[in-house]
């Protein structure tokens, strides 16, 4: 999956870098070309405007200021919109998974949802013009070794409070 992500300011910048640290194809797009330089540096392609990038790219996140630019970036003559193809189109309905296990991480949380209500007391909670971000505790089980929350937990009576993943590590499966 090829990735495209307009918008290197603070937190921009910081996701950015961690898809090119979790290898995933990167091209980017921001004004500030000392921004899209230090990105290139660690790897990333660097496209020439929101239309290339979509061109070039299955599945964009943006990381923008205002409404307002993310309109422009969006609707402009070389903007998203124009350089979305129908492949482009197609590809985003089969990212969801990949994105959900990714996601988990890049946020550092033991599972993602998008969507629907909070399956917990909401500890945490940001909204803007965008979105609401609402953190709650996980399902399941905290594993002792990774901290992730699991629902199925290692049956190893010598590890009775890792999760799955980590009994495999430590029994070396
Ligand atoms: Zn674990």
């Amino acid at each position: 999956m090829k990735i495209g992500f307009i918008g290197l300011g603070n937190v921009g910048g910081k996701l950015a870098k961690s898809l090119l640290r979790n290898n995933f194809d990167l091209t980017v797009r921001d004004l500030d070309e000392s921004l899209t330089d230090t990105l290139k540096d660690l790897g990333a392609k660097v496209a020439k405007s929101p239309k290339e990038l979509a061109e070039q790219t299955d599945l964009i996140i943006t990381s923008l200021p205002s409404p307002e630019v993310s309109a422009e970036v969006m609707e402009a003559d070389d903007g998203i919109i124009n350089g979305l193809s129908k492949n482009s189109i197609d590809a985003d309905l089969a990212i969801s998974t990949r994105w959900f296990k990714f996601g988990r991480d890049l946020f550092l949380v033991s599972s993602l949802q998008i969507g629907g209500e909070p399956w917990a007391e909401v500890l945490v909670s940001e909204h803007n013009d965008l979105a609401s971000i609402e953190i709650a505790k996980a399902r399941g089980f905290k594993c002792e070794r990774c901290w992730h929350y699991e629902i199925e937990m290692s049956k190893n009576k010598q590890h009775p409070n890792i999760c799955k993943r980590c009994e495999k590590v430590v029994l070396g499966i």
